[in-house]
């Protein structure tokens, strides 16, 4: 069960002591308080777990300071929407908002390789506007023989660069709690000259001692990558340990999923899976167009199969893209047959910008009723 307080109740205020001395009538029902920022107030919740069918829900509801009441599943119950008109919620990080209605590109390589690459690529990305980049430390690869990323060696110089270039935010995979601390770390470190997303991998995704891990500080976002072989319910399950760890700043991140019938694209694109995660959860949706398709082939018009997948996404309202370049892809220490060039980056963004175009005159046409006024003016 879920309790939204109104707005005018304070943490320590009457209302929810009140709540409290109530409750303490249903024994083994724990609570716990959830505090966020929606775009207008702080919005906070009580969260009972446990036995909770005996509450009566409309003596709660008629308490002071309620101002709905919730039963909801077991599942996903702080990352879900649960068919309620939460106040919509979303995140704000190093001065970027996430939320389900902006867009933010995180462009660069698949793995740190030379100081060089990094900083060629943070300025280029600063050159075109860009905020936001990807790029790990630590690399999970299929092959023990594969470059495993440099670790925690490079994070002082790819920090500095991040700073020296006005880079926000950088998505960056951990693999085990230590390589929290060792981001945290570094960062203290060098200043805090950017901010860092940790990245789940799709090999991370049940893997719930590192979403315990990721989920029980609240420095740094979350972004989780879908499982390449979970269900959608499995993998939103599995993104709910980062939530009740105590950390809500969680993008789920679409990448595409394992299966023969995606060939010859690297996984089986299933960004149409956009929609149903925000008609499903509270969070930002992002895809991964690269993981996805794992190649540079290209339709008859041109157009790479990664823009054409990224424009099904973005079609959809996608709130955030996971994308790979690298300033000499044929050089690059992992991933590069699917990295983008800078050149391809800047036609990529421009698609991007004429997609998102295109969809928010979708929902605004649809939204008058006037299916009509898609045609050009
Ligand atoms: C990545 O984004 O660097 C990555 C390894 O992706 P995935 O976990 O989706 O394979
Ligand atoms: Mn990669």
């Amino acid at each position: 069960m879920i309790i939204i307080l109104g707005k005018e109740v304070e943490p320590q205020g009457s209302e929810i002591r009140r709540i409290r001395e109530f409750l303490e009538n249903f024994p083994g029902v724990n609570i716990r308080i959830v505090e966020f920022q929606g775009e207008t107030r702080t919005v906070r919740e009580m969260h009972l777990i446990g036995p909770t069918h005996n509450i009566p829900e409309e003596v709660v509801k008629a308490m002071n300071g309620v101002e709905q009441v919730v039963r909801v599943s077991t599942k996903y119950r702080q990352i879900g929407r649960h068919d309620v008109n939460f106040v919509p919620v979303g995140f704000e990080y190093n001065g970027i908002k996430f939320d389900q209605e902006g867009l933010h590109v995180f462009a660069g390589p698949c793995a740190v390789d030379t100081p060089e690459n990094v900083e060629a690529t943070f300025k280029f990305l600063q050159s075109i506007g860009l905020q936001t980049a990807r790029m790990g430390a630590y690399k999970p690869r299929t092959s023990p023989y594969d470059f495993q990323g440099h670790g925690r060696e490079c994070l002082p110089w790819v920090f500095e660069l991040a700073g020296k270039y006005g880079i926000k935010a950088i998505a960056m995979e951990v693999l085990r709690e230590q390589h929290i601390d060792e981001i945290r770390e570094e960062l203290e470190k060098a200043g805090n000259p950017t901010g860092i997303i940790l990245q789940i991998g799709t090999r991370n995704a049940q893997n719930f001692e590192l979403l315990k891990q990721v989920g029980s500080q609240q420095e740094m976002p979350v972004l989780y990558k879908r499982g390449m072989g979970l269900t959608i319910e499995e993998s939103l399950n599995a993104c709910e340990y980062i939530a009740s760890g105590g950390n809500r700043n969680i993008v789920f991140c679409l990448r595409g999923v394992k299966s023969q019938l995606g060939a010859p694209h690297r996984n089986l694109v299933d960004f149409a899976h956009v929609p149903v995660i925000h008609r499903l959860t509270r969070l930002p949706v992002c895809i991964d167009p690269s993981h996805s398709v794992g190649s540079k082939e290209h339709a008859p018009n041109g157009l790479l199969d990664i823009f054409h997948v990224a424009a099904q996404g973005v079609i959809s309202g996608a709130n955030m893209i996971l994308v790979e370049c690298h300033p000499e892809p044929e050089s690059a220490w992992c991933d590069g047959h699917q990295s983008l060039t800078f050149q391809e980056l800047e036609k990529f963004m421009q698609d991007v910008e004429l997609v998102q175009d295109a969809y928010r005159r979708r929902v605004e046409a649809f939204s008058r009723g006037m299916v009509k006024d898609l045609t050009r003016e």
